[in-house]
C-alpha cells in the first residue's frame, strides 16, 4: 500500500490516522509518510522512498537510527525478559549516569515519557511547597498533562484559560502562562501571586515554538526570583538533555534548577522519561514521602539498556563537532535564502535549529508566530519531494544527528537550492 492508502486505512481506525498529532501533516498538507525503516540519517517510507531525516523521532535519535550498539543492547536485554515489576541494576546504572552528568541532580525517578516526568515534577513542587499555582511560558511545551497544556491570554498575570477542552477551568486557572524571555512579567506575576506559586517550569532553550535561545540573564533571573519567593525552579530538559552537551543546558549556563525533567535521548528511542533534582525534594516522592507517583513499566529494562548504550556512546562523542556541522548547514541555508532574497531567520543552539520564514528576530512565541507558515509549507513539500524530511510544522526544531555526514548535508543544501528556484 502507498502512503495515501495507508493514511486512509489509518484514519478509519486511529483518530486523524496518527498516534500523536505532530505526526499529521495538517499544517503542511498531504498524507503523512508511513515509515517502514530507518538507518543512520535516513528514513524509508512505505513506498520505498528514502529521506534524509531532520526530525529524528523529535529528538531521541541523536546517534542516528538503528545504531548497531544500541540495537545490540536492546536485543540482549529483551532476551533476559522485557519487564519484571521489580528493581534492576540497570536502573541504578541509569540514575548514576544522570546524576554524574547533571550536577544539580542528586536523585532520579525514571518514568516512561517526558509527560510523566513534567507531570510528576509539578505535583512534587506543589506537594513540597504546599502551593497550587505554577508559572510556565507561552510557546513552551511540557507534555500534555492538564496543568501544562495551558496558554495565556494577553496580559501579564492573566489567569490561564483551558488550552484544550477537557481541562477543568479550576485547574487551568492555577497555571500562569507568561511570555518567554521576559523576566519583568515574571517579577510582576510573583509580586502579585508569589505566595501561591509552587514552581516555574521552563524549557531552558525553547524547542517547541521552534528553537528560541534564552536571552542572557533570563534563566539567571528565574533562579533568583524562585529563591526569593520560595518556589521551585524546574528545567524541562526533555529536548536539551544530552542534546546540547553531555548533561544539559544547565551545565553550559552554570545554573542549578531544583528539579530537572528528562526524556527523549535518555531512552535511546524507547519510551523513557525521568525527573531528578535536590535530594530533600525528591525524597518527598513515595515511598519515602507522601507525593504519589508510580508506573508499571517505569525503569523498563529494555528501555534502560537502550538509554544506557546511547549515553555511553555519547560520552565519547564531540558535541562541539556536531554543533559545527549544524552551523555549516545553517550557514548554507542562510546563503541560499539570501541569494534568492527570501527572508529567513535561523535560530540555532548546538545541533538544534529552526529556519523561521520571517525577517524579524524570533525571541518568543509572539515573534515566532509572525513566520510565513504558508511559505514554510511549500518549502517543506519541495524538500520532501527532493528526499529531505523536515518537521511538518514551522514551529518545531530540526534535529541533527551524529549520523548526518558531509554527504547528507551537501544533498540537503542541493535540494534546498533546487526547491527555492521553484518557489
Ligand atoms: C517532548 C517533550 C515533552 C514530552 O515528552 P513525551 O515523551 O512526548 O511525553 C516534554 N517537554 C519537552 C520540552 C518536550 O520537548
Amino acid at each position: 500500500m502507498d502512503n495515501q492508502d495507508l493514511f486512509a486505512e489509518a484514519q478509519k481506525l486511529i483518530p486523524g490516522g496518527v498516534n500523536s498529532p505532530v505526526r499529521a501533516f495538517r499544517s503542511v498538507g498531504g498524507a503523512p509518510r508511513f515509515i517502514r525503516e530507518a538507518q543512520g540519517a535516513t528514513i524509508t517510507d512505505a513506498e520505498g522512498k528514502v529521506y534524509i531525516d531532520y526530525v529524528g523521532s523529535w529528538g531521541p535519535m541523536i546517534l542516528g537510527h538503528s545504531h548497531p550498539q544500541v540495537v545490540a543492547a536492546i536485543r540482549e536485554a529483551a532476551g533476559r525478559g522485557t519487564s519484571y515489576g521489580a528493581p534492576t541494576e540497570l536502573e541504578i546504572a541509569m540514575a548514576r549516569r544522570i546524576t554524574e552528568a547533571f550536577p544539580s541532580v542528586e536523585m532520579v525517578r525514571t518514568v516512561s515519557s517526558g509527560t510523566e516526568a513534567t507531570m510528576t515534577a509539578i505535583r512534587l513542587a506543589r506537594g513540597f511547597t504546599g502551593r497550587d499555582k505554577i508559572i510556565k511560558f507561552t510557546g513552551c511545551y511540557h507534555g500534555h498533562a492538564d496543568s501544562l497544556l495551558v496558554k495565556a491570554g494577553s496580559g501579564v498575570a492573566t489567569l490561564g484559560i483551558p488550552g484544550s477542552p477537557g481541562i477543568p477551568r479550576q485547574l487551568a486557572e492555577l497555571t500562569l502562562s507568561l511570555p518567554y524571555n521576559d523576566s519583568e512579567t515574571v517579577r510582576e506575576a510573583l509580586r502579585q501571586h508569589g505566595a501561591d506559586i509552587a514552581c516555574i517550569i521552563v524549557e531552558p532553550v525553547a524547542g517547541n515554538m521552534g528553537v528560541v535561545a534564552p536571552r542572557p540573564g533570563f534563566l539567571e533571573e528565574l533562579r533568583e526570583l524562585t529563591r526569593e519567593y520560595g518556589a521551585l525552579l524546574i528545567f524541562d530538559e526533555v529536548i536539551t538533555g544530552f542534546r546540547v552537551a553531555y548533561g544539559g543546558w544547565q551545565n553550559l549556563a552554570g545554573i542549578a534548577p531544583d528539579l530537572t525533567c528528562l526524556g527523549k535521548i535518555i531512552g535511546g528511542g524507547l519510551p523513557v522519561g525521568a525527573l531528578g533534582g535536590r535530594r530533600d525534594v525528591m525524597e518527598q516522592l513515595a515511598p519515602t514521602g507522601p507525593v504519589y507517583q508510580a508506573g508499571t513499566l517505569s525503569g523498563n529494562p529494555v528501555a534502560m539498556a537502550a538509554g544506557i548504550a546511547t549515553l555511553d556512546i555519547l560520552k565519547g562523542n564531540s558535541y562541539q563537532a556536531l554543533g559545527q556541522r549544524a552551523e555549516a548547514l545553517c550557514n548554507g541555508y542562510r546563503d541560499l535564502f539570501s541569494q534568492k532574497g527570501i527572508p529567513v531567520r535561523i535560530n540555532r543552539v548546538g545541533s538544534l535549529f529552526t529556519l523561521f520564514c520571517t525577517a524579524g528576530e524570533v525571541t518568543d512565541f509572539a515573534s515566532a508566530s509572525g513566520s510565513d507558515t504558508q511559505f514554510y509549507a511549500r518549502f517543506f513539500q519541495g524538500m520532501l519531494a527532493a528526499g529531505v524530511y523536515l518537521a511538518p510544522s514551522q514551529f518545531e526544531a530540526a534535529f541533527l544527528s551524529f549520523a548526518h555526514g558531509d554527504v547528507e548535508l551537501a544533498r540537503t543544501l542541493e535540494a534546498c537550492e533546487r526547491v527555492l528556484k521553484t518557489l
